[in-house]
């Protein structure tokens, strides 16, 4: 089932104007982003993190300018080991203030109920993304009910990424969605991290580039001259888990 966070007050006194504020933070670099948008909403500023190969890079600059910032991480039952590692190692070193949402279901059960006989491929990718991790996520949207939240895609990402302006509506999650990262390359994350002694995802120098769950249905290591996202459903047209579709995942096309 999916949730839907109830109607909420606003807390801004008036919506945001996204035609004027989108063409300013185009000229600012991630860390002014995140300035702006600690001081435009406050306490009601969450993030998401996969804990993924370079997600140390979005929570340094987080929390940078809000120490207590909520974490949002979603635990679908299938994340790889080194994931919950990364995860303790920089919760530790940053002070995090994470708050996982895990999926409901037991992963072993929920995988012979689905006819998943295999526990390192996944057959419907979209069932069990729309199960196992859109739902935790409604869910943390729901009950945090925050006023924008944080997130770390990228424009060269994905063709789905590339119109993506800094700041815009989320009619799925009803609150702001804000992309310090947008235009951001490969290249300018490895400086940051490396300047910042930030550590990448321990599989990230095995080739794992961009890191979802484990089946190798939904991560691979890439190939030198691989796109870094060729690793996620290899092999299929899907391209978001559906987390970052601004609609909701039962009328969200591919979920
Ligand atoms: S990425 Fe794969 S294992 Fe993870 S929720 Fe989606 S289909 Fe399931």
């Amino acid at each position: 089932m999916t949730v839907i966070a109830p109607d909420k007050p606003q807390v801004s006194t008036d919506p945001l104007d996204l035609e004027a504020i989108n063409p300013m933070l185009e000229s600012q670099d991630p860390a002014g982003i995140c300035r702006w948008a600690s001081a435009q909403f406050g306490g009601e500023l969450v993030m998401t993190s996969s804990f993924g190969a370079e997600s140390a890079l979005l929570l340094h600059l987080a929390t940078r300018v809000k120490p207590d910032i909520k974490v949002i991480m979603i635990d679908t039952g299938y994340l790889f080991p080194e994931t919950w590692q990364h995860m303790e190692a920089l919760r530790r070193r940053l002070d995090l203030n994470v708050w996982v949402y895990r999926t409901k279901n037991d992963p072993i059960a929920w995988l012979g109920q689905n006819g998943e006989g295999n526990a390192s491929w996944r057959n419907d990718v979209d069932r069990c993304c729309n199960t196992n991790k859109n739902e935790p996520m409604e869910r943390a949207m729901a009950e945090l009910r925050p006023s924008a939240w944080l997130r770390g895609i990228r424009r060269n990402q994905a063709d789905t990424r590339k119109e993506k302006p800094f700041v815009e509506w989320s009619k799925r999650y009803r609150c702001y969605a804000v992309s310090p990262l947008l235009n951001w390359s490969t290249r300018d994350i490895y400086l940051y991290m490396k300047q910042n002694e930030l550590p990448y995802h321990p599989l990230y120098e095995k080739g794992y580039l961009s890191i979802g769950c484990n089946p190798e249905s939904c991560t691979r290591a890439v190939k030198p001259g691989e796109d870094p996202r060729a690793g996620r459903w290899s092999g299929t047209d899907k391209i978001e888990c559906g987390i970052n579709v601004n609609s909701n995942s039962l009328d969200s096309a591919g979920l």
